[in-house]
């Protein structure tokens, strides 16, 4: 258990999606670029001894700490990562559905914009991309709409995956019971604050 001290915090991506996915949920970490999300699979995640897979979500008002971490084969390069989420109803979902297990994929998050989809995409502001007018910086035309600019996102999921059979939510007072967000709350959130 206090080998998870010693592994670094791995906190440079986006976000995490829930995806349905091969029947089963998926949790995935998401990542703006490919290149950096193969050899984070490639020196990392593939070197997680599937049982020891933990997740943490830690909720604490109308957000949430996501903490992923795991025994590796290869400890020098292992990591464990953590992000300070808002709620959202794809977490709520997962939260009711997952049934204890899941699978963890990595997903590279791309941007579109205007030029790169179909007429019927739908942009941020939930208009199709028919409804952005080309001609005058993308903005929506819908009167009702404030949308300047059409925007889109696409997710793309890996296919390795790694199966999690730990999963545990916890309220901000029972996080010294458990080592891993224990260790995270510590070190990234409670020594941080005190520096303040
Ligand atoms: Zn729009
Ligand atoms: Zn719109």
């Amino acid at each position: 258990m206090s080998t998870h001290s010693s592994i670094p915090w791995f906190d440079d991506f986006m976000g995490v999606a829930y995806r349905y996915y091969d029947l089963r949920m998926n949790v995935v970490p998401l990542l703006t670029d490919r290149k950096q999300s193969a050899s984070l699979w490639h020196d990392t995640i593939h070197w997680w001894v599937d049982p020891s897979i933990k997740i943490r979500f830690v909720e604490i008002g109308d957000k949430y700490w996501f903490i992923l971490g795991s025994d590796s084969q290869k400890p020098d390069t292992n990591l464990s990562f953590f992000k300070v989420l808002h709620k959202s109803e794809n977490y709520e979902r997962f939260k009711k559905g997952h049934g204890g297990e899941a699978y963890l994929r990595l997903g590279v998050y791309a941007k579109k914009t205007l030029g790169d989809v179909k007429k019927s995409a739908l942009c941020n502001c939930s208009h199709e991309a028919r409804d952005h007018d080309e001609g005058d910086n993308d903005v929506c035309l819908y009167n009702s709409c404030d949308c300047k600019k059409f925007a889109s996102f696409q997710v793309n999921l890996l296919k390795r995956k790694k199966t999690i059979t730990d999963i545990l939510y916890l309220e901000e007072k029972d996080v010294k019971d458990d080592p891993l967000a224990w260790n995270c709350l510590n070190k990234n959130k409670y020594s941080k604050s005190e520096q303040n």
